[in-house]
C-alpha cells in the first residue's frame, strides 16, 4: 500500500533490481550502484534509504566502505514442536497464529502454528520423521520463539555465520516442555520437535552505532530503515516496529 501511494505520487519503483553500494562523494552519499539484467546502472538522489533487510543492508553498507555492518546480532531462532492427535481434521484453511503467548522472563513466545502440506512434510523429513511427514490433518503444532543473544557474523556476501549460545538452547528446550504439556493435554501423541530455524534477522546496523537516532549513516544524506537498526536483542515480531520506524523516518525526511 505504501509503495503503490509512493508510485503515485511519483516515485519511480524499479523492480528486479540488485543494490550493489552506495556512491558516495566524500563524506555525501549520493546514489546507489545496481545491477539489472546484468547491466551496472546508477541512480542518483538527495536522499538515499537503505532497506534491503537484516541481511542485505549491511552486505550494502560493508560495500561501502561501512566496515563495521554485520556483526553481533539476532535472528530470533524457533522450533515446532508437533503432535498427532487422533480423529481431528486440521483443515488446510487453518489460520496460523491466532493465538499465542510472550513468556518474557523465560525469554521465548509461544503459539499456534498450522502448516501447509510441503512445509508439514519437509520440516518433518529435516528431523528424520518420515513418518510424519503425510500427517498434516491430525497435526496440531506450536512454534517457540526465543529471544536469542546477539552474536555472530555475516560474511561480505551476506553468508550467516552464528552458532546459539547455552542460554538460547536453554530458552527453546524450555518452550518445548511447555509445548509438549500442552499438546499431551490436548490428547496430542509421538510428540517431537523440528529442527531450528530463524526468519527475524536483525540488528546488524544498530542505531546508536552504525546509525544515529534519525537512521542516518556517518555519510550525510544515507539512512538505512529496517530491521538491521534495531538495537538489541529482540526475539518478537518485527514488522509493526518496522513501519513505525519507516513512518518516522518519512516525517523526519519530511521535515528536513
Ligand atoms: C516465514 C516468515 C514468517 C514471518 N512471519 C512474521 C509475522 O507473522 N510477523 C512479523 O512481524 N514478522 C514476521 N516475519 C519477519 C518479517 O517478515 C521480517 O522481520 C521483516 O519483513 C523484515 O523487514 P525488513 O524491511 O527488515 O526486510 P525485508 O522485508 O526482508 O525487506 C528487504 C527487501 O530488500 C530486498 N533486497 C535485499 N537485498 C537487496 C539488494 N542488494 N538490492 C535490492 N533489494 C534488496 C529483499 O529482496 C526484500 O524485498 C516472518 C518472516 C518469515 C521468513
Amino acid at each position: 500500500m505504501y509503495v503503490e501511494e509512493a508510485v503515485a505520487n511519483g516515485a519511480v519503483l524499479i523492480n528486479g533490481a540488485k543494490v550493489k553500494k552506495v556512491i558516495t562523494a566524500g563524506k555525501n552519499a549520493i546514489g546507489v550502484e545496481y545491477k539489472k539484467r546484468g547491466k551496472t546502472v546508477s541512480a542518483f538522489a538527495p536522499k538515499i534509504v537503505i532497506s534491503a533487510g537484516g541481511i542485505g543492508s549491511p552486505v550494502i553498507l560493508r560495500a561501502s566502505g561501512i566496515q563495521g555492518a554485520g556483526y553481533s546480532f539476532f535472528f530470533d531462532p524457533l522450533i515446532g514442536v508437533r503432535g498427532t492427535v487422533k480423529d481431528i481434521d486440521v483443515p488446510s484453511s487453518d489460520i496460523p497464529m491466532s493465538a499465542g503467548v510472550h513468556l518474557e522472563d523465560e525469554g521465548y513466545m509461544m503459539t499456534d502454528m498450522a502448516h501447509p502440506f510441503f512445509t508439514t512434510a519437509f520440516f518433518a523429513a529435516g528431523v528424520m520423521r518420515f513418518d510424519k511427514m503425510f500427517s498434516r490433518r491430525n497435526t496440531l503444532q506450536i512454534m517457540i520463539k526465543a529471544k536469542d543473544n546477539l552474536g555472530g557474523e555475516l560474511t561480505d556476501r551476506g553468508g550467516i555465520r552464528k552458532n546459539l549460545d547455552k542460554l538460547d538452547k536453554q530458552k527453546l528446550r524450555r518452550g518445548y516442555e511447555r509445548a509438549k504439556k500442552i499438546l499431551q493435554n490436548a490428547g496430542g501423541k509421538n510428540i517431537f520437535k523440528t529442527g531450528y530455524l530463524a526468519a527475524h534477522p536483525g540488528g546488524t546496523v544498530k542505531i546508536g552505532e552504525l546509525v544515529d537516532s534519525n537512521l542516518k549513516t556517518e555519510y550525510e544524506n544515507l539512512y538505512v530503515c529496517d530491521c538491521s537498526v534495531i538495537p538489541e536483542a529482540w526475539g518478537l515480531p518485527p514488522t509493526f516496529t518496522i513501519l513505525g520506524l519507516g513512518k518516522r523516518l518519512a516525517k523526519h525526511l519530511g521535515d528536513t
